[in-house]
């Protein structure tokens, strides 16, 4: 499923790969079985860029045929000085961004809720932990329903 061409950031994208292939879910990252970018359906690419404020984008593109809404997604990392690259930024911090896009690139939005009561991947900014949560694996669950 995945493609990658994130530099230094190859690893961290890895690991949160495995996070999602090893999770309850009909998720199957193909995790050590990197494809090539022509049959990939999430393409992870750094890119240094100074004028924007994001760690992490997600670009979901629509599919063509009915009964799906999406066909591939476009992860890109931000590797400025200012953001992911910066020195004070952990690989551990790193690594959840690529989970949460990830998380995106399957379809999951952030949580709805200024003061939830639950954790998730896909909150924004700084978490105590990097990989999905069981609100992230019920929502992917509801999405893609494991056979
Ligand atoms: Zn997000």
């Amino acid at each position: 499923m995945p493609w990658t061409q994130t530099g230094d950031y190859r690893q961290i994208v890895l690991n949160a790969m495995a996070s999602w292939h090893a999770s309850p879910t009909a998720v199957r990252t193909g995790y050590g079985y990197e494809t090539t970018l022509a049959y990939s359906k999430m393409d992870f690419r750094t890119e240094d860029r100074p004028y924007d404020d994001w760690v992490g984008l997600t670009v979901l593109h629509p599919c063509q045929q009915s009964g799906c809404w999406y066909s591939y997604a476009d992860i890109y990392l931000n590797s400025n000085a200012n953001q992911l690259g910066n020195p004070g930024v952990t690989d551990f911090r790193r690594q959840k961004t690529a989970a949460h896009e990830f998380g995106h690139g399957l379809g999951l939005a952030h949580p709805d809720c200024w003061f939830c009561n639950f954790n998730s991947i896909m909150f924004q900014g700084e978490l105590a932990y990097n990989t999905p949560q069981q609100h992230d694996i019920d929502d992917t669950n509801a999405i893609y329903p494991r056979p």
